[in-house]
C-alpha cells in the first residue's frame, strides 16, 4: 500500500493513494456511532421527513433482497438530512412467527432464545450495512415491551366492538395443527409449510371487524398519489365492492326464506335453480328424507376440502339436489333447491341463485346437471330463441320477463331492485368480497390474546394493568397436538378478574400480522413504557413519509396497517387517516441461475457455486447448462451472500451497484462485471481526490480554503469563486451546477438513483479531463462530487471529505443548490443544414437571436462554402441547435 505524507495547516496526516474500503468503512460506522449522526432530533424546527423500511423477519441472515431495501430507504433518509430535515429512520423486528416454533421443535432451542440470537446477528449485518438508522428506537414485536401494546390494542378493538369471536370454518393444517390463511395454502389444497393436505374444520375464533371500514378503505385510496397504481387496484380488487340486490326466495312447505345476493338482478326471471353452501343452516331444513343420506355424505366429503380447490376455476362443479323447491318470487314458478361446493357459506349470503344462460360458472354446472337453461337477456336486435353454446353474460335487452320484456338490462336493475323493494321480497344491497379477519392463532409464539373466559360473565378483557399477559417461558414443544399454551394449567387457569370465580385465559395468540400494523406508530416514541405512544410524537411524525419494501406486501400488510390507523383515529390517539404517504416497491434481486435443460422439477436447477461459468455443465450428468437470471432463492442456488460482497469490494460499491443497475422498483440483475465498474468508479473518484490533495498541500501557499464552504447556505458560490476567468473555467463550472441540478432532481420523486450516479460520472469525468486543476472552480467540482456522493456511498464520501481538510462530517453537509448563472452557455454550437442536410457547425454566442444566427452561418466557411451566389428561398432557425437554408 503506497502512502504520502502530506502536511496539512492541522497537522500530519497519509493520504493513501489506493481506495482501501476495508480501512476505511468500519472507521466510519464507528465514528458516526460515536457522534450520534443517525440520532433522531428531538428539536422540532426542522421540517420532519420519516423514512421507513418494512422490517424484517429474523431469519438469521441477511438476502440481498434486504440490502437492496434497507440501502434505497438510507439513500433517502441521508439525502433528506443534508437538504435540512430532521429525519426518523428506524429498523425493527417483525419477531413472532411459525419458523422460531418450527426450530425450537426441529432443535429443541426455546423460540424466545432463538428469535433473539437471530436478531443480535442481523442487527450486526446491519450495522455492517453502515445504514443510517437509529438504533435508539429498535423494536422487537416478541418484547413483553411491545406486545403489552399490542395486547392494549386489541382491547381497544373489544371496547369498540370490532374484536369478536365465531365459529368459523378454517384451514386446518392437521401436520402442524394450526389454522392457514388462504394465502398459505397452494392450488393443491397442500399447507404451504408442511406440505400437508389442509383440512377445512370449524373453530371458535376471534376476528376483527374490518368489513366495518371497507368503504373508507377503499374510498381513501384516492388520498394516496403516492402509491404505485397497481398496488392502489390490488387492494381495490381485495375490498371488492359490488352493488347489487339481496333477494328472497320461500321455501316451499317451510315460512322460512333463501337470501341470495347477485349483482345480476335483471336476470332474475332466467333462475332455473338455487344452490345452498353445504354447511348453509338451511341444507338440513330442505332437504328430502329421500335425500337425505346423499346430502350428508356429500357435506361430510366438502367438509375436508380447501376453500381454494371448492372455488378452482378449471375445477368440475359438484353438487346434488336437496329434494326441497323455493319459489322464485318474479314468477312463481317452482325450482329446485341444491347444495354444491363451489358456495362457500362465508361469503355473501351462502347461497345464490341459478341463472345458467347469463352466468359462465352456472352454465357449466347446469350442463354437467342437465338443469334448464332460460334466456332472459339478448343482444340488441338478438334472438330470443336461439339455443347457447356459452353463456350470454354481456348487458343487453330484457327478454322473457313478464313486464320487463324489452328493457334495456342495466336499466332493468333498477327496475328489478325497485318492483322487488315495493313487493317486499328484495332490495339494493352494496356488498364487499373482504371478510372479517381471523386473527387467532393456535400456536406459542405469538401475542397472547388478552381475554379470560369466565363460566359466569363469558370473555372477560385482562384489565390494562395486568398488561403485558406473558408468554410463559417454560414450554415443551412436541410439534404435535395442539397450542402448547393449552397445556401449561398454571397459566391456562386464573380466577376471573371481574367476579373472581375460576377461569380459563385464551390459549391463542394473535396473526402476526397484527404486530406489523401499527409498528410504524411505535417508532415514533419507542421507549414509551406509561403509553403506547405520546400523542404529540406520533402526530409529529406520522404519517411515514417514504416506505419501501416489497410487492409482496401489496394487499394484506398495506391493508391492515392502513385499518389499524383509522381505528384508532376513531379511538382518538390519531389525527391522521392514512399511516404511508408514499410508497416505493422495489423489484427482486436476481441471480445468474444454471439449468439443465433435460431435467425437470427442482433437480433442473445446479447451484452456481457447483458451475465453471467458462464452460457451465451438469456436474452430474456433464450436460451443458443454460443460464437465466432469476430471483435469488436457495432452492436455486443462485444467490449472492451480502458479506462476501462486501468483503470484497466493500459496501459502499455494494450499495452503487445496486442504485446504479436497475430504477428501485424494477428487477435487478447481479452482474459481477458491473459491481466492479463501480468499484473502479469509486477508485477514480478516490484518485480525483487525492490526487488534488495532494497537489494542494504541495503549494506552500494555500491560494483558497479547499474546504468548500461555498457549498453551504449563506455563502453564494459565486461570491466565492473570483469570477472564473477563462472558458475551459466556465465550461467546467457548467458541468458541477449541471450535475448538482441533474442529480437533485433524480433524487426527488421517482427515485432515478441510477441517472444521479450517471451524472456522478458525467461530473468524475469533466473533472478528470479538465486542464484547470489549480483553479477554484476545480476545488469547487472536487468538493461537490464528494457531497453529491455522499448519501450513496457514505464511507467513502466522508474520507474524502475529511482529507479535503473538513472538520465535520460529510452527512451534516447541506446540499448543495444549483447555481442557475452557471448553468447558461456563453456559447453554443450551431448547427448549419443545406436544403435538410448537415454541412457543419460553428460556435455562436448563446444569446444571439435569429437575425443573427442567419448572418454568423452566412458568413462562415460552410455558408460561404454552400450558399453564396445561390437564392435562398427560406431560412429555419432551431433557436439553439440549428440553422437550416432551403435554397432556390
Ligand atoms: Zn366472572
Amino acid at each position: 500500500m503506497e502512502a504520502e505524507k502530506i502536511t496539512d495547516p492541522v497537522g500530519e496526516f497519509l493520504v493513501d493513494s489506493r481506495y482501501n474500503p476495508a480501512s476505511i468503512e468500519e472507521k466510519w460506522q464507528t465514528t458516526w456511532a460515536e457522534l450520534g449522526l443517525d440520532h433522531t432530533p428531538t428539536d422540532t424546527n426542522q421540517p420532519k421527513y420519516y423514512a421507513l423500511s418494512m422490517f424484517p423477519y429474523p431469519s438469521g441472515s441477511l438476502h440481498m433482497g434486504h440490502v437492496r431495501n434497507y440501502t434505497i430507504t438510507d439513500v433517502i433518509a441521508r439525502l433528506k438530512r443534508m437538504q435540512g430535515y430532521r429525519v426518523l429512520h428506524p429498523m425493527g423486528w417483525d419477531a413472532f412467527g411459525l419458523p422460531a416454533e418450527n426450530a425450537a421443535i426441529d432443535r429443541g432451542v426455546p423460540p424466545a432464545k432463538w428469535t433473539y440470537q437471530n436478531i443480535e446477528q442481523m442487527r450486526q449485518q446491519l450495522k455492517r450495512l453502515g445504514l443510517s438508522i437509529d438504533w435508539n428506537c429498535e423494536v422487537a414485536t416478541c418484547s413483553p415491551d411491545y406486545y403489552k401494546w399490542t395486547q392494549w390494542i386489541f382491547l381497544q378493538f373489544y371496547q369498540a366492538g370490532l374484536a369478536y369471536q365465531k365459529e368459523a370454518a378454517v384451514n386446518w393444517d392437521p401436520i402442524d395443527q394450526t389454522v392457514l390463511a388462504n394465502e398459505q395454502v397452494d392450488s393443491e389444497g397442500r399447507s404451504w409449510r408442511s406440505g400437508a393436505k389442509v383440512e377445512r374444520k370449524l373453530l371458535r375464533q376471534w376476528f376483527l371487524k374490518i368489513t366495518d371500514y371497507a368503504e373508507e378503505l377503499l374510498n381513501d385510496l384516492d388520498k394516496l398519489p403516492g402509491w404505485p397504481e397497481p398496488v392502489k387496484l390490488m387492494q381495490a380488487n381485495w375490498i371488492g365492492k359490488s352493488t347489487g340486490a339481496y333477494l328472497e326466495f320461500p321455501i316451499v312447505g317451510s315460512s322460512e326464506k333463501i337470501g341470495v345476493y347477485t349483482t345480476r338482478p335483471d336476470t332474475v326471471y332466467g333462475v332455473s335453480y338455487v344452490v345452498l353452501a353445504p354447511e348453509h343452516p338451511l341444507t338440513k331444513l330442505v332437504t328430502t328424507p329421500e335425500q337425505q343420506a346423499a346430502v350428508e355424505a356429500f357435506v361430510e366429503e366438502v367438509t375436508n376440502e380447501s376453500e381454494l380447490e371448492r372455488t378452482a376455476e378449471d375445477k368440475p362443479k359438484r353438487g346434488i339436489p336437496t329434494g326441497g323447491k323455493a319459489i322464485n318470487p318474479f314468477t312463481g314458478e317452482e325450482i329446485p333447491i341444491w347444495i354444491a361446493d363451489y358456495v362457500l357459506y362465508e361469503y355473501g349470503t351462502g347461497a345464490v341463485m341459478g341463472v345458467p344462460a347469463h352466468d359462465a360458472r352456472d352454465f357449466k354446472f347446469a350442463k354437467e346437471q342437465n338443469l334448464p337453461i332460460k334466456v332472459v337477456i339478448v343482444p340488441e336486435g338478438g334472438d330470443a330463441d336461439a339455443s347457447l353454446t356459452e353463456a350470454y353474460t354481456e348487458p343487453g335487452i330484457m327478454v322473457n320477463s313478464s313486464q320487463f320484456d324489452g328493457m334495456n338490462s342495466t336499466e332493468g336493475k333498477k327496475a328489478i331492485v325497485q318492483y322487488a323493494e315495493k313487493q317486499g321480497f328484495g332490495k339494493e344491497r352494496v356488498q364487499y368480497r373482504l371478510r372479517d379477519w381471523l386473527i387467532s392463532r393456535q400456536r406459542y409464539w405469538g401475542a397472547p390474546i388478552p381475554i379470560i373466559h369466565c363460566p359466569n360473565c363469558g370473555a372477560v378483557p385482562v384489565p390494562d394493568q395486568d398488561l403485558p399477559v406473558r408468554l410463559p417461558e417454560d414450554v415443551e414443544f412436541t410439534g404435535r397436538g395442539g397450542s402448547p399454551l393449552a397445556r401449561l394449567e398454571d397459566w391456562v387457569n386464573v380466577p376471573c378478574p371481574t367476579c373472581g370465580t375460576p377461569a380459563q385465559r385464551e390459549t391463542d395468540t394473535m396473526d402476526t400480522f397484527i404486530d406489523s400494523s401499527w409498528y410504524f406508530l411505535r417508532f415514533t416514541d419507542a421507549k414509551n413504557e406509561q403509553q403506547i405512544f405520546d400523542s404529540a410524537k406520533v402526530n409529529d411524525w406520522m404519517s411515514v413519509d417514504q416506505y419501501v419494501g416489497g410487492i409482496e406486501h401489496a394487499i394484506l400488510h398495506l391493508l391492515y396497517s392502513r385499518f389499524f390507523t383509522k381505528v384508532l383515529r376513531d379511538r382518538g390517539l390519531l389525527k391522521f387517516d392514512e399511516p404511508f404517504q408514499r410508497l416505493l416497491t422495489q423489484g427482486m434481486v436476481q441471480g445468474l441461475t444454471y439449468f439443465n435443460p433435460n431435467k425437470s422439477g427442482k433437480d433442473k436447477w445446479v447451484p452456481s457455486h457447483l458451475v465453471d461459468p467458462t464452460n457451465p455443465r451438469d456436474p452430474q450428468t456433464g450436460e451443458p447448462l443454460e443460464r437465466i437470471y432469476a430471483t435469488m432463492s436457495k432452492s436455486k442456488g443462485n444467490g449472492v451472500a451480502p458479506e462476501d460482497v462486501i468483503a470484497k469490494y466493500g459496501v459502499d460499491t455494494a450499495r452503487m451497484f445496486i442504485l446504479f443497475k436497475a430504477p428501485p422498483e424494477k428487477d435487478l440483475e447481479w452482474d459481477e462485471a458491473d459491481v466492479e465498474g463501480q468499484f473502479r468508479f469509486l477508485n477514480r473518484v478516490w484518485r480525483l481526490v487525492t490526487e488534488f490533495v495532494v497537489n494542494q498541500s504541495s503549494q506552500q501557499t494555500a491560494q483558497f480554503q479547499i474546504t468548500p464552504l461555498a457549498l453551504n447556505e449563506g455563502t453564494s458560490a459565486t461570491q466565492w469563486l473570483q469570477n472564473p476567468k477563462s472558458k475551459i473555467e466556465k465550461d467546467l463550472r457548467r458541468a458541477i451546477h449541471i450535475a448538482i441540478k441533474e442529480v437533485s432532481e433524480d433524487v426527488e420523486g421517482e427515485y432515478q438513483f441510477n441517472t444521479a450516479i450517471s451524472e456522478l460520472m458525467k461530473l468524475s469525468n469533466a473533472l478528470n479531463d479538465a486542464t484547470c486543476k489549480d483553479s477554484s472552480v476545480y476545488a469547487e467540482g472536487i468538493g461537490t462530487l464528494v457531497v453529491l456522493l455522499a448519501p450513496f456511498a457514505p464511507h467513502i464520501a466522508d474520507e474524502l471529505w475529511h482529507l479535503l481538510g473538513n472538520n465535520n462530517s460529510v452527512h451534516t453537509a447541506t446540499w448543495p443548490k444549483y447555481d442557475p448563472a452557471a448553468l447558461v452557455a456563453d456559447e453554443i454550437t450551431l448547427v448549419i443544414q443545406i436544403m435538410g442536410k448537415t454541412r457543419g457547425a460553428i460556435q455562436v454566442p448563446a444569446q444571439a437571436n435569429k437575425v443573427e444566427l442567419e448572418k454568423y452561418a452566412r458568413e462562415s466557411d460552410v455558408g460561404q462554402r454552400y450558399i453564396e451566389g445561390k437564392e435562398v428561398k427560406k431560412v429555419i432557425v432551431v433557436p439553439g441547435k440549428l440553422i437550416n437554408f432551403v435554397l432556390g
